[in-house]
């Protein structure tokens, strides 16, 4: 008895809630890749195979979101290219406004549903709160970057 009590509270005192959480909840697990806003694939393709030394291991279009991606694989996560395919694409809009850059943040997620609900409580606000299929085999939302420092967040998993 006097055991149990002793190492209930071992664990309350040594781990954090935030550590309990990716243990049991699985919640943020890690940051799954970096998108990169780019007006030409090809040229920027060779730009990354140089600065990474290697090559991109896919290419793929989304033709819902009209972007041809590319994807580059760094220690446990990703280096997503996006270019626009036409002057609808969220990409084109974005490249009007801003130089060639950091695009979006996306966060792998193992529930994507639950962390939906999670960060609703929470107050963010999302672009798509109902998921959508993404490029590399994932079901994405997006949240929107006025409630995230202006920071544009995917929250990803797995497609199943
Ligand atoms: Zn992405």
């Amino acid at each position: 008895m006097i055991k149990v009590k002793k190492t209930n509270y071992r664990i309350d005192k040594f781990c954090s809630l935030n550590l309990l959480q990716n243990i049991y909840l699985r919640t943020m697990m890690k940051i799954e890749h970096i998108g990169i806003a780019v007006k030409d694939l090809e040229v920027s393709n060779e730009l990354f195979r140089k600065l990474l030394g290697k090559p991109a291991y896919k290419e793929e279009s989304v033709e819902s979101e009209a972007v041809k991606t590319s994807f580059f694989e760094i220690g446990e996560s990703k280096i997503e290219l996006l270019e626009a395919m036409n002057e609808n694409s969220a990409i084109a809009k974005y490249l009007n406004k801003n130089r060639e850059g950091i695009h979006h943040i996306a966060f792998a997620v193992e529930n994507l549903e639950k962390e939906i609900q999670r960060l609703k409580n929470d107050g963010f606000e999302f672009i798509n709160e109902i998921p959508k299929k993404g490029a590399d085999n994932k079901l994405v939302v997006f949240l929107h970057p006025k409630s995230t420092n202006g920071v544009l967040v995917e929250l990803c998993s797995d497609e199943k």
